[in-house]
């Protein structure tokens, strides 16, 4: 077996929370590689596109933040990393800002919040309404966040000395005397990194567990899962498995948008789910399990919509957004429905549930260290933080933070 390299630190994945980590541990002084199964640019994070959550409103608190959680997550989040979570959400803004993401700011009639001007924030941003959420809390940059996001931190970290490890996929862990040996598949066979500590940050399962089940996935095929049961093989504890997220707003048809996720912000900014009838049949700001599950019932009362390949639906009702706010706060997905023959601004769009997020994954502690010592992990393959049901921008929210402290308190671990 070939042994190909050694780092202090080494990333499983280059999603949102892999490259903060990798960029936070390099920060720290750390020999740092990031070890990813296709390429750098590949994952979820990419895809994410209506914002991430920090309590930077006038009439808004890290407490009120953590209280929202809690509820949308029917009390099951971890309450201590939920604090962490909300109370260094206005740091990690800043902190992008400082790798050169820019949020979008406030500037139409739409439904904005005022933003306070936190110490070394820059303030004035357009702050939207999420699901379950009792405060405009959302930051966008337009409707391409987490693309603004992995591309500003990639961009960061190729720019450093840390290594890259493309076309790696990870397939075990196993301890030794001064760390961790990892063992890859590569386009040139299997290979082993040795390295201090390893941060895992590869992501969930939905694309795989959505082929399993014959269903449509808001997805990229790279979210398969399988570092949560190496780690779990290794010995690490996971919590809440089961519990899979629903995005309530599947596109349905045209063919072309199936699976496509049409963002939450569609709703914040004034969209509305109408049954068969063109009535309003629930509080489509809820929190996503709610909205899911009234969705499903609906249509099994027999109030739904059938899309011409057959397929159940609801309407979601777009042409209730303001032009204004939809040029600013949700271009690329007009974009996507006007290439594909439907403008949103002039009809509503059909839409179902969509297998999309992993709620639970490997137990982690503040520090997002697991149940294994060296072995840290981010995003969303750790659980706790969102229990078994995540408000959306809170996942964004948690690579940053989490990655962050992640890749710190990892380089620290090769320091001792
Ligand atoms: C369409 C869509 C829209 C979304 N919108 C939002 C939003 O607006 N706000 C929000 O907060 N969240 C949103 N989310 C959720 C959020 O984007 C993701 O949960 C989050 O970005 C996950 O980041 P991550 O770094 O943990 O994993 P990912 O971004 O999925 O990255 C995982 C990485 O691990 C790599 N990998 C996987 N397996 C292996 C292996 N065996 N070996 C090596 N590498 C491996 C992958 O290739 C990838 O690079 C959205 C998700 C989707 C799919």
């Amino acid at each position: 077996m070939r042994r190909s390299s050694s780092f202090d630190v080494l990333v499983i994945g280059s999603g949102a929370a892999g490259l903060a980590a990798a960029v936070s541990a390099v920060r720290a002084g750390a020999r740092v590689g990031v070890a990813t199964k296709t390429t750098l640019q590949a994952c979820n994070s990419a895809k994410a596109q209506g914002g991430i959550q920090a309590a930077v409103g006038e009439d808004d608190s890290p407490e009120i933040h953590a209280e929202d959680v809690m509820r949308s997550s029917h009390e099951t989040a971890d309450p201590r990393l939920v604090e962490v979570l909300t109370s260094e959400a206005a740091s990690a803004i800043h902190w992008l800002e400082e790798h050169g993401v820019e949020f979008t700011r406030s500037s139409s009639s739409g439904p904005q919040g005022s933003a306070k001007h936190a110490p070394g924030l820059n303030g004035g941003y357009r702050l939207a309404r999420c699901g379950g959420a009792t405060r405009n809390r959302l930051l966008q940059v337009g409707d391409r966040t987490g693309h603004a996001i992995t591309r500003a931190l990639r961009e960061t970290y190729e720019a450093s000395e840390g290594a890259e490890l493309a076309h790696h996929a990870l397939v075990a862990i196993r301890p030794e005397s001064n760390g961790w040996v990892a063992t890859f598949e590569t386009k040139e066979g299997t290979s082993e990194v040795d390295a201090a500590a390893v941060v895992l940050a590869a992501g969930g399962r939905c694309f795989a567990e959505a082929e399993a089940r014959g269903e449509l996935s808001t997805n990229h095929p790279n979210a398969t899962g399988e570092v949560t049961r190496v780690a779990s093989e290794a010995g690490a504890e996971t919590r809440d498995l089961d519990a899979l997220q629903y995005h309530p707003n599947g596109g349905a048809w045209p063919a072309t948008m199936q699976g496509y996720s049409i963002p939450e912000t569609t709703r914040a900014y004034g969209a509305v789910l109408l049954n068969a009838d063109g009535d309003e049949f629930t509080d489509s700001l809820g929190p996503r399990d709610a909205v899911s599950a009234a969705i499903l019932a609906e249509v099994e009362k027999g109030k739904g919509l059938e899309t011409p390949d057959g397929r159940p639906a609801v309407l979601l009702d777009t042409t209730r957004i303001a032009p204004e706010d939809a040029e600013v706060s949700l271009p690329y997905m007009l974009r996507r429905y006007r290439g594909a023959g439907i403008d949103p601004l002039a009809e509503p769009v059909y839409t179902y549930p969509v297998l999309h997020y992993q709620n639970g994954g490997l137990v982690i502690d503040e520090d997002a260290e697991t149940t294994l010592e060296g072995v840290f992990a981010c995003g969303e393959i750790a659980g706790g933080t969102h229990g078994r049901n995540r408000m959306m921008g809170n996942s964004l929210l948690e690579c940053i933070v989490f990655g962050r402290r992640a890749g710190k308190a990892a380089a620290g671990r090769a320091r001792a």
